[in-house]
């Protein structure tokens, strides 16, 4: 339903834009990641003048976004690009921290988890009931538990289909502008354990592949570890890659690509030079 979407001057210049007040001010954004977020909500306007502070007519001083995305696939940017916005939170993925210093946030209108009320109905967030017929005509939803939420099996509701669109197009222009080598939802990226979002309904791995095999910008890390296994995949799971079967302290590695907290590197210089395979990221500094 969009035309093909570009970033022009840390803008999509083809959707509604308008700033937000809650900005980090005398700071550069050099986006290399996407949080995926929920706005907990069903109404797009309201969260978007809530994201969007003073400058939307409300009392939000603590949080912002870049952009929201209506359930009816309507997009909104609060923010450009080389700005840095609220979203992240406290948070940490492989060796970055503050992600709110690395990362563009998008925000996905959706309610997130609503509670059985042990009578066939569910409730939102704001404490309305909600029964399955309800929900299926606003999208459909998946029944799951989730610790952080509770010991329950909750409903989450489904993202629309035109939903999803807007936010792969948006992806696309993203990822054909900047080096971004991860997108990641806020849930695993949250260091208090509270965030859930975008949760268990949202196809986070068809977002994932749409960066595909680019290439993001190299950047050379080191070994901090006395002997980092180096590993076919990205998990403990996969075998060795032997010889060498680890790398020492020191090595330099050019990172190719990232999974959650793994490393795609290959060796930069000496006798290993070109041996690649995936290393866990919190051992390389
Ligand atoms: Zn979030």
């Amino acid at each position: 339903m969009h035309p093909e979407m570009t970033v022009k001057n840390h803008r999509i210049p083809s959707i509604w834009y308008k700033q937000t007040s809650n900005l980090s001010s005398g700071r550069t954004l050099n986006p290399s990641m996407i949080v995926m977020h929920y706005t907990t909500g069903w109404n797009g306007e309201g969260s978007r003048n809530w994201l969007m502070g003073a400058a939307g007519g409300t009392s939000n001083e603590g949080s912002s976004a870049h952009v929201v995305i209506d359930r009816d696939g309507t997009a909104w940017q609060i923010a450009p690009f080389n700005r840095v916005a609220w979203h992240a939170g406290p948070s940490r993925y492989g060796d970055l921290e503050s992600l709110n210093n690395h990362a563009i946030g998008l925000e996905f209108v959706n309610s997130g988890p609503l509670s059985p009320d042990g009578d066939g109905q569910w409730i939102d967030p704001y404490g309305h009931r909600r029964s399955d017929d309800e929900l299926n005509a606003a999208g459909g939803f998946i029944k799951a538990s989730h610790p952080r939420v509770g010991g329950l099996v909750y409903a989450w509701p489904n993202y629309t289909k035109v939903q999803l669109a807007t936010g792969y197009a948006i992806l696309k222009a993203l990822a054909d502008q900047y080096p971004i080598s991860a997108i990641v939802s806020h849930e695993e990226i949250d260091t208090r354990g509270w965030k859930t979002d975008p949760g268990p309904a949202f196809p986070m791995e068809s977002f994932r592949q749409l960066l595909g095999d680019r290439n993001p910008a190299p950047r050379v890390k080191s070994v901090t570890a006395s002997r980092l296994n180096i590993r076919k995949g990205p998990g403990v799971g996969y075998a060795r890659i032997d010889p060498p079967g680890a790398l020492d302290t020191g090595t330099i590695v050019r990172v190719l690509s990232a999974d959650d907290v793994w490393r795609l590197v290959e060796v930069n210089d000496g006798p290993l030079s070109g041996v690649r395979g995936w290393v866990h990221g919190a051992y390389l500094g």
